[in-house]
């Protein structure tokens, strides 16, 4: 990444002793170069410019793995007067998905998945600004302009829904849950592929599953909400428990 400052020599190294001692939640600092710059441009804003590679170049940047939702983002998904209030898709600057949206380099949101999206005007408004979290996040959506939610029942067992049910945005989490309880399977589809679930105390839910994967016998990884609800499950001693809160 080449940064252009167009301050006083001392402005110029607090700047970058501010990026040692305090970099953006995800930067990766390998190693800082300085050149000095010949021309006065004449900055008088900050700015984020497209990515440029010439004729012949090869795109030459780092791509970031996809990250866990950050706790700004969970805040925004419980506020019901927060516009990204229950949106799955969530993610900002500081989280979110990377890699797997990529297509080509370098990474700007012409070159990932997000690219058929056209932001509305307060994402646009969100990309823009310096001071906002989700400047220059590529992969910014909200339930206005975003990807959306899908629900597909194969089986007629599971299938009493109605049409409204399927289109339904906020029911469409509620209702899979429902499905699990009922018994159903579902393959729900992440960055990673396809996740697998059923809920792990139904002994008819699991043998379909162990068929269906022809898992007869191999154990199944389970999920659990938090330590406390692991205890009810699994015992382990004090230091496994404590190795679990490393990870
Ligand atoms: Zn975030
Ligand atoms: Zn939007």
């Amino acid at each position: 990444m080449t940064i252009e400052l167009q301050v006083p020599s001392a402005a110029i190294d607090t700047f970058i002793e501010t990026l040692h001692s305090s970099p953006p939640p995800l930067a990766r600092i390998d190693f800082i170069e300085q050149t000095p710059s010949s021309a006065d441009v004449g900055f008088n804003t900050f700015s984020i410019i497209d990515s440029q590679v010439l004729p012949g170049e090869h795109a030459n940047v780092a791509i970031s793995a996809d990250k866990s939702v950050c706790q700004d983002c969970l805040d925004e998904i419980n506020d019901p007067n927060n516009r990204h209030y229950h949106y799955p898709f969530t993610n900002c600057t500081n989280c979110g998905p990377r890699y797997t949206i990529i297509n080509a380099l370098p990474y700007d949101r012409c070159n990932t998945a997000m690219a058929k999206f056209d932001m509305c005007p307060e994402c646009a408004a969100s990309y823009t600004d310096p001071l906002n979290r989700r400047y220059h996040a590529q992969p910014v959506s909200c339930p206005q302009c975003g990807t959306q939610l899908q629900l597909s029942i194969l089986s007629p067992a599971f299938n009493a829904f109605t049409e409204d049910d399927l289109l339904n945005q906020n029911n469409l989490l509620e209702q899979t849950a429902k499905l699990i309880k009922q018994g159903a399977i579902i393959a729900i589809k992440g960055l990673g592929g396809f996740h697998l679930v059923c809920d792990a105390t139904n002994d008819d839910a699991i043998s379909r599953l162990r068929q269906r994967k022809q898992r007869p016998a191999k154990p199944l990884a389970i999920m659990i909400k938090d330590l406390n609800q692991a205890r009810l499950c699994v015992t382990a001693n004090q230091t496994e428990w404590d190795y679990t809160k490393q990870c």
